[in-house]
C-alpha cells in the first residue's frame, strides 16, 4: 500500500438503540470487509452477540466481540473531531448536508492529524435518530435513495458510506504525493477541502475541538443565556438548535473554544452569578 496520508481506524461507526441482533453482526461484516474496526454502540435495545449475530457477521465477529458500550451519543463520540449523522429523511430544521462522496472527499485533511476521529452515527431500524441527536452532529450524510422509498436497512447503509470511506482512501494513497505538492503550493483542488472554514488539514495551527470540548461549551453558554435572561427554557424557540447549528458549521478549534468559554466564564464574574 503505498503511504497513507490517514489510517480507516480513524473512522468509528456509531449504531445507537440497534434492535435487531443480524444487523449488528451484518454492519460487523459490512465494516470488517471495508478495512473499519472501531464499532461502538449506544443503549443497543438487543443482545449484542447472539447466535444470528455471529451467523450474520460471516466470520467478523471479533468487532462484536471489540465493540464499545455506551450509555449516550456523547460518551461514544466524545473524542471525535467531526460527527456526522445519517439520515433517511430531512428535518424541519435543515442541517448541513452532505453527499458520501463529499464525506470521502474530506477525509484526508479531516484525519490528517493522527489524533483525529471521523464517527459516522446511525439510527434505529424502526425509527432513525431523533433530532435531539442529530443535532449533535456537524454535518448530515444523505445516501441518495429513491425519493419515494428512502430507508436502506441499517448494515446497507453503514456499507455504503464505509465503502465510499474506503474508495477515498485508496485514493488519497494513490494521489498522496501529488496532494502534498499542491497543498505546499496552495492549489489542492476543491475537493480536498475539509468542511467549514478551518482547514484543519492544512498547517492549521490549532487542532479541532473534540465534541466533548464543544459539549461543555453548549452546556456554559446555555446556563449562561438563562442566567441572563437571554433563554427561557420554557419557552426554548430551537434557540439552543439554531445555535448549535451556528457554531457546528464553523468548525471551531480547541483555542476558538476555550476563547469562548472564557466570555461565558468572565460574563458569569461580570454579573455575579458565579
Ligand atoms: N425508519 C427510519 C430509518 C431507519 S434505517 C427513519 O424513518 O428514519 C436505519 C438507519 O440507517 C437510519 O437511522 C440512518 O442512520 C441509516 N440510513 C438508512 N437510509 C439512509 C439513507 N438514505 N441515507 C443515510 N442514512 C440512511
Amino acid at each position: 500500500m503505498p503511504d497513507q496520508p490517514f489510517s480507516l481506524d480513524q473512522l468509528r461507526i456509531v449504531l445507537i438503540g440497534t434492535s435487531h441482533p443480524g444487523n449488528i453482526g451484518a454492519v460487523a461484516r459490512a465494516m470488517k470487509n471495508m478495512g473499519l474496526a472501531d464499532l461502538a454502540l449506544v443503549a443497543p435495545r438487543c443482545e449484542v452477540q447472539t447466535s444470528e449475530s455471529i451467523s450474520r457477521a460471516s466470520g467478523a465477529d471479533a468487532l462484536l466481540v471489540g465493540s464499545s458500550l455506551h450509555e449516550s451519543l456523547d460518551d461514544a463520540v466524545a473524542d471525535a473531531t467531526l460527527v456526522v449523522g445519517a439520515s433517511a429523511r430531512s428535518r424541519t430544521l435543515p442541517w448541513p448536508m452532505i453527499s458520501p462522496r463529499q464525506l470521502g472527499a474530506a477525509l484526508p485533511a479531516e484525519l490528517s492529524r493522527p489524533e483525529a476521529r471521523v464517527a459516522l452515527v446511525f439510527g434505529r431500524e424502526d425509527a432513525g435518530l431523533t433530532n435531539a441527536e442529530l443535532q449533535r452532529c456537524h454535518r448530515h450524510v444523505h445516501i441518495p435513495t429513491n425519493t419515494e422509498f428512502s430507508s436502506l436497512n441499517l448494515a446497507a447503509a453503514v456499507q455504503v458510506l464505509s465503502y465510499e470511506c474506503r474508495l477515498a482512501w485508496l485514493d488519497a494513497g494513490d494521489t498522496a504525493p501529488a496532494r502534498q505538492t499542491a497543498m505546499a503550493k496552495g492549489t489542492a483542488p476543491a475537493g480536498e477541502a475539509p468542511f467549514g472554514e478551518a482547514p484543519f488539514g492544512v498547517e492549521w495551527d490549532n487542532p479541532p475541538a473534540s465534541h466533548a470540548d464543544l459539549e461543555r461549551y453548549f452546556a456554559h453558554l446555555e446556563r449562561v443565556l438563562v442566567a441572563i435572561g437571554f433563554h427561557d427554557p420554557e419557552r426554548p424557540r430551537q434557540l439552543m438548535a439554531r445555535l448549535r447549528r451556528l457554531y457546528l458549521r464553523a468548525r471551531p478549534d480547541s483555542l476558538e473554544i476555550s476563547i469562548l468559554r472564557g466570555i461565558l466564564t468572565a460574563i458569569e464574574k461580570h454579573t455575579g452569578r458565579r
